[in-house]
């Protein structure tokens, strides 16, 4: 990579000499070792853990045997990879990742279809995104094919913790950290990147089974033009947690992020607005990547499927006739609230890999109360979606869709990506 090419990473096309200069020095140049599959040690732990029940799964706690780790080192690049018992890392305290956080993440899953074969979802968009993440900030560079062929054979290995149940999968979390043992404020020179799984069912928590109560607020931001929102970055996250905290001593389950008045995501998810015209015709809308947003690799596959022609033979469960047409462009609340009060607003659904599609059933607006000069009065509006998730709503019709394509009952476009024993 030259440094012109470095110096442009960001989605908003904001220039970043100084980063794009660290992670010059930083990626693996002809002399450093890069990621490398045939080099692969396997340890595997003595005794295996006992699995749980699917149907008692709490996202994200239960991990299974093995993991997958390597470290960098600017001397020799990438150490061999090694599968190896799931345990604890022992770092340096004063690690770049605990003080300035350089620390990058990816989601995705491994799906059993009825043939038995675990299957990943579009996995090398989840592999192109970890590189943009590590580039922006100054991580070391990896070959994501070759982190993708050691994804595929952890999998394989750990196939016996996918759950079989419709709509469960083993979550995938590759974790790139920037280990650099120093207080210096600046780019890390030493990594760790490491996968790790778990086990999970089908729905982020929805208790009343209806869809999410989703809360606005114009005094929280999670994005801003030029910022880091368009990359998976741990840095994004943490300062959205009091945030969370309001929302649900209001009441509402998921924060919708908004800048201005203006939708950007709803929690760590994309987001959907289903408007009908007076023809019947439905416009389906998300806001457009400019760098607030995080490129979701459901988002995209949303956008394919809605976008394709003819629509019927795509989506299941909606009436013949249904026109659809996509578009991503700004979505505000005023025009939320607007075409709710019409009574064009049909749907509002949130998509990610955790809960794939999930309809919003109620979105709640903390803004300040007209006519109220300080701005510190504030008052909750709430736009409330009678469809959310029944049947005839496009969420239903996507849901179904991508779990069959994930699950590997219906082909589609090669999204689904087998990782049997032949990968290994
Ligand atoms: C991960 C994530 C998404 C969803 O991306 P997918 O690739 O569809 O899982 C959306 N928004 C944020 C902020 C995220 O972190």
């Amino acid at each position: 990579m030259t440094l012109q090419e470095s110096a442009s990473l960001n989605t908003s096309g904001i220039s970043l000499p100084t980063a794009g200069a660290q992670v010059l020095r930083n990626a693996p140049s002809s002399s450093l070792s890069d990621v490398d599959p045939s080099q692969l040690t396997i340890t595997l732990a003595a005794t295996q853990k006992k699995l749980p029940d699917p149907e008692t799964l709490v996202f994200g706690e239960v991990m299974t045997d093995h993991m997958l780790y390597m470290d960098f080192a600017p001397e020799r690049g990438w150490s061999p990879p090694e599968i190896k018992p799931y345990g604890p890392l022992s770092l340096d305290p004063a690690c770049s990742c605990f003080q300035y956080c350089p620390s990058v993440f990816e989601g995705m899953k491994a799906y059993l279809g009825p043939d038995g074969v675990p299957r990943l979802f579009r996995p090398k968009l989840n592999m192109e995104r970890m590189a943009r993440s590590a580039e922006r900030v100054a991580l070391p560079a990896f070959d994501a094919d070759a982190l993708l062929t050691l994804i595929k054979r952890l999998v394989a290995i750990e196939s016996r913790w996918i759950p079989r149940a419709r709509g469960c999968s083993l979550y995938i979390r590759p974790t790139l950290i920037g280990t650099r043992p120093s207080l210096g404020v600046s780019a890390s020179t030493h990594a760790a990147l490491y996968v790790i799984l778990s086990p999970t069912g089908p729905y982020i928590r929805d208790p009343n089974g209806k869809g999410l109560s989703l809360l606005a607020m114009s005094d929280q931001i999670r994005a801003w033009p030029g910022g880091t929102g368009g990359f998976k970055l741990g840095l994004n996250y943490a300062a959205g947690f009091p945030a969370q905290r309001v929302a649900a001593a209001l009441g509402y389950q998921q924060l919708l992020w908004i800048l201005g008045e203006t939708i950007a995501e709803a929690g760590a998810m994309n987001v959907f607005a289903v408007f009908e015209r007076p023809d019947g015709e439905l416009d389906v809308v998300t806001p457009p990547l400019d760098g607030t947003i995080l490129p979701g690799v459901t988002r995209d596959s949303v956008l394919a499927l809605l976008s394709h022609r003819p629509p019927k033979a795509v989506l299941p469960l909606l009436p013949a006739d249904v026109r659809i047409h996509t578009a991503e462009r700004p979505l505000t609340m005023s025009e939320l609230l607007a075409a709710s009060a019409a009574g064009t607003l049909r749907e509002v659904f949130c998509v990610g890999t955790a809960a794939v599609v999930i309809p919003a059933a109620r979105i709640g607006w903390r803004r300040p109360r007209p006519g109220e000069n300080t701005g510190t009065e504030m008052e909750v509006v709430d736009i409330v979606l009678p469809l959310a998730g029944g049947s005839g709503s496009l969420a239903q019709a996507l849901w179904q869709r991508l779990v069959d394509i994930q699950e590997g009952r219906v082909e589609w476009e090669g999204w689904g990506v087998p990782c049997g024993a032949s990968d290994a």
